[in-house]
């Protein structure tokens, strides 16, 4: 379920239909406790939609590096958060991955740092500065959270290329980045019983189902990544058995998160 939004540099842009969803939590969050003044709705949306602009150069950042890579991106499904590319080839090399899975953080630690040079010009506490600061701060966490070293997320395929360079096995590099994936994701769930519980930080209790509901999709994405892998890899390897098998299939494209 996606909408189509049209092309960017040829790459086909959908939107998920959940997208819509974490819109309004996103904008009706920033609203509050404002609700009956429209300047605010106003506000609301025009940050929310500018940090929908960040997600997308986050996701450009990956299928343009990627594509100077010789990793062709057919077409990305965007959710708030992040996107899932449609590759039309798998990554053969470690240091094509190192590249394009590092673009993203990095273009939005770019954009975030532009954001607070901005609201520190602004040099004030209008609505303008505080939307700017949000924004800064946002593209900040994207980044940061995006560099958790756990597959699929982008920290992890960095990791995953690393290991690859130094190891030379893509398979172990797979399997060692969807474990520290699986790890990641149940230690942002156990941090999230922990806030449930202490509220640390002045954190309150909707934080932590926040954390226990990003950790355990973090988790499953991970060990459904690798039985994609060994998947794949019994399918090449019946391929390569079998010379009956048409030559199409070989470039059947694949779904990958590349968030
Ligand atoms: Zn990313």
């Amino acid at each position: 379920m996606a909408l189509n939004l049209g092309k960017i540099f040829g790459i086909q842009f959908r939107l998920h239909f959940t997208w819509f969803i974490i819109f309004i939590i996103v904008t009706v969050s920033l609203v509050s406790p404002n609700y009956f003044q429209w300047r605010y709705w106003v506000i609301g949306i025009a940050a929310s939609l500018l940090f929908f602009a960040s997600v997308v150069a986050h996701e450009l950042a990956h299928s343009l590096v990627g594509r100077a890579n010789g990793i062709p991106v057919r077409s990305l499904t965007l959710f708030i958060f992040g996107g899932v590319a449609q590759m039309t080839r798998e990554v053969t090399r470690p240091g094509a991955e190192f590249k394009m899975a590092i673009a993203g953080p990095v273009c939005s630690l770019i954009i975030g740092g532009l954001f607070g040079m901005v609201w520190l010009l602004l040099d004030g506490i209008t609505d303008l500065a505080m939307v700017i600061f949000w924004l800064a701060i946002m593209n900040g966490a994207l980044a940061v959270f995006n560099l958790l070293p756990g597959f699929p997320l982008d920290g992890g395929r960095v990791l995953r290329s690393l290991l690859w360079h130094f190891t030379g096995s893509y398979r172990l590099s797979t399997r060692i980045a969807t474990m520290t994936g699986q790890g990641v994701g149940y230690s942002l769930a156990l941090g999230g019983i922990l806030v449930i519980f202490l509220r640390p930080f002045g954190l309150l209790w909707f934080d932590g189902v926040w954390f226990i509901l990003i950790g355990g999709f973090l988790a499953r994405l991970a060990s459904v990544s690798y039985r994609q892998m060994r998947w794949q890899e019994a399918a090449a390897q019946h391929q390569a058995d079998s010379t009956l098998m048409p030559s199409e299939y070989s470039i059947i494209p694949r779904d990958n998160i590349a968030d």
